[in-house]
């Protein structure tokens, strides 16, 4: 007989009594009624009181409830009984015979596990709450039965405990038991269902559990780890609380909570701990929120002050690890971390705030940290970022890669707080030498000027074609692609014109490039003058322009192509002495049924302008439904 079974046999492990103890057994009959186990928690007006406050938690939606029946009918019979049972359990705990062992302590913790399952159990819903509730309340009654059953050896242990050690393993070396064992036994005595009784027993290491990575054990055995964390954060010594705050984030972000959603769980643990302390006499004083005690310095690390606040950029696009890189440079630095998922977004984050120090991943989607390192450092506002950089990757070969990219600094994943904690010391001294060069605030603010201008102009230019004034090729085909996407909506027409420049090399030939790129600007304008309001008109590269007609038939468009080669035709272009005569070729399409997509479309009036081309140039050919069909060369 093992140690547990003759403890149980004599009756020796921590269990329910009076009224839960029938709630127990009336409730472990198939034919109990809720109207039975009603009027039995009406006997003890505590449990009753504590059983409707559940009830009317935020946890159900509806009207509040004040009948006892209502209240068990709403949390159910299972999360009743469990519920009694470990009231029962706080209740005639709160004081035994071990004085090395803090039971107030020990219940404040283990009520902070109840809040903490139930807040999860609502966010994740892995079980109903309440019963998590109970379970939570109880996932370390092993300690208290420990302590009871073996004061003084327990006692000793407890004394010897270090920081370093494994409690569990201390107290097999000591008791050949743990207070896990225990838990399971009471926990099944109490008639907790073994779903729950084994992800407690495996709690404090979830990964010694084998439970299959998704399965509902697997993801309890996590929750209730998550919880004892909370637990062990709300409990902690503030000089403590830096490194459980970090683990929080990571934890967080594994059930999908970015580090505000975090803040907001916790507080309401932290409320919602507080109010039950009061109910079943547990001291539970009043905590700092969580962003509070994220941002609380770390002790003790003798980093550099700064003047100005430290603006941190992490570009992360795990979100587990970006939450935890969150939650590690806000509690080290205690300043504003900003973040973003890639680095093209992560440019547009950094000209906006202005990073010291940018801690970038290296393997990310749209733009990679490479990338991201080069484009930063090809701008001036970027040149003096202080880059860290996350990889995995250690090849000797890529890492010089890196650095060419203007990298500063390393961390390797998987992330070691400690180590980027060093890495983070150093880049704060560099933040402080740069700082004391760029003192003068005038400056500053001048630059920040200039930098808005140089951004208004980079924008401009990254539409516009610098020659001709038009828009530019990448932009006129994104007006393209949104009419073909507007059509395809509306089912309106789209027509494109394909326009080139005759014999436009001759002109090059005969009175140099200068006067070449004279004459494209002419062209570009007489276009431009002729085309009607809607179109949009675009240089597709060359002596080449596209019309973008936006619905308008083929005939229509057809028109308006004439005038405009009429008017080009028209055209005399002086320069110095000379006058200069051109003309146009256009290639006409529409959008058909039976195009897949915008190329096809410009792809058609391509082949109309080469029929214009071979037909003689300086006219205008349409292809409706794969047929060309080309007009004269007089105007129309
Ligand atoms: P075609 O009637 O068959 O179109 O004859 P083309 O001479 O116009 O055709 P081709 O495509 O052979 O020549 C186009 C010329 O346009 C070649 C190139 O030097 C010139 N070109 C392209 N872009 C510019 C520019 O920005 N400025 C100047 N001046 N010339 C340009
Ligand atoms: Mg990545
Ligand atoms: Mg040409
Ligand atoms: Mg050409």
């Amino acid at each position: 007989m093992t140690k547990i079974e003759q403890l149980r046999l004599n009756g020796q492990l921590p269990s329910p009594k009076g009224v839960a103890l029938a709630i127990v057994e009336v409730s472990r009959r198939d034919d109990a009624s809720v109207d039975e186990i009603s009027r039995v928690v009406q006997t003890d007006p505590a449990l009753a009181g504590r059983l409707l406050r559940l009830a009317n938690s935020a946890t159900y939606a509806g009207r509040p409830v004040a009948a006892i029946r209502d209240a068990i009918m709403r949390l159910g019979l299972a999360a009743v009984r469990q519920l009694a049972v470990s009231f029962s359990l706080v209740d005639q705990n709160q004081s035994g015979a071990c004085t090395a062992f803090d039971y107030p302590q020990f219940w404040a913790h283990s009520l902070m596990m109840a809040v903490a399952m139930q807040e999860l159990g609502k966010l994740t819903r892995v079980a109903a709450p309440d019963e998590l509730f109970a379970c939570g309340l109880m996932a370390r009654i092993g300690c208290l039965a420990l302590s009871t059953i073996y004061p003084v050896e327990y006692g000793g242990l407890l004394k010897q405990l270090t920081p370093k050690d494994n409690l569990a393993q201390l107290e097999r070396q000591i008791l050949q038991t743990d207070h896990n064992e225990f838990t399971s036994a009471v926990l099944t005595d109490c008639g907790i269902p073994k779903a729950f009784v084994e992800p407690v027993y495996y709690h404090e290491v979830p990964e010694a559990s084998g439970f299959s990575e998704g399965s509902r054990p697997y993801q309890l055995v996590h929750l209730f780890y998550h919880a004892k964390r909370l637990a062990d954060l709300g409990l902690a010594q503030p000089s403590d609380r830096n490194a459980i705050v970090s683990e929080l984030m990571l934890l967080g972000g594994k059930i999908g909570l970015d580090a505000e959603d975090l803040g907001n769980l916790v507080d309401r643990i932290f409320t919602s701990w507080h109010e039950w302390g009061k109910l079943l006499q547990v001291p539970s004083g009043v905590l700092p929120t969580f962003s509070k005690m994220m941002t609380a310095p770390a002790p003790a690390s003798g980093e550099e002050s700064l003047s100005t606040a430290l603006r941190v950029l992490v570009v992360e696009d795990d979100p587990s690890s970006r939450t935890l890189l969150e939650g590690v440079l806000g509690s080290i630095l205690g300043q504003k971390v900003y973040s973003a998922v890639n680095g093209q977004e992560a440019l547009a984050v950094a000209l906006e705030v202005m990073p010291q120090i940018v801690v970038t991943d290296w393997l990310m989607p749209v733009m990679d940290g490479i990338e991201f390192c080069r484009a930063l450092r090809a701008t001036e506002w970027g040149q003096s970022m202080y880059v860290i950089m996350l990889t995995s990757i250690d090849a000797e070969e890529e890492i010089i890669d890196a650095f060419d990219a203007g990298v500063d600094d390393f961390v390797t994943k998987p992330l070691n707080v400690r180590a980027l904690r060093a890495r983070m010391r150093a880049a704060l001294h560099y933040v402080k030498l740069l700082e004391n060069w760029e003192r003068d605030r005038l400056q500053l603010k001048q630059f920040a000027a200039e930098l808005a201008i140089s951004n208004r102009k980079l924008e401009h230019f990254a539409h516009t074609d610098l020659l001709t004034g038009l828009q530019n090729r990448r932009a006129g085909m994104s007006t393209l692609d949104q009419a073909w996407s507007a059509a395809n909506r509306s089912g309106q027409l789209v027509t494109g014109m394909m326009i080139d420049i005759d014999r436009f090399k001759s002109v090059n030939d005969s009175y140099g490039h200068a006067v070449g790129d004279v004459v494209l600007k002419e062209v570009a304008a007489a276009i431009r003058d002729s085309a009607r309001k809607d179109d949009s008109i675009f240089r597709m590269g060359g002596e080449e322009f596209f019309v973008v007609c936006h619905n308008t038939d083929l005939k229509s468009t057809f028109h308006a192509a004439e005038r405009m080669r009429f008017k080009v035709k028209n055209l005399r272009i002086k320069v110095g002495e000379t006058e200069i005569q051109t003309s146009i070729s256009i290639g006409l399409a529409c959008k058909e049924s039976d195009m897949p997509d915008v190329d096809a479309l410009v792809k058609a009036a391509d082949q109309a302008l080469y029929a214009a081309k071979h037909g003689g140039r300086d006219r205008t050919c349409l292809i409706v439904e794969g047929k060309l069909r080309c007009g004269q060369s007089e105007p129309a």
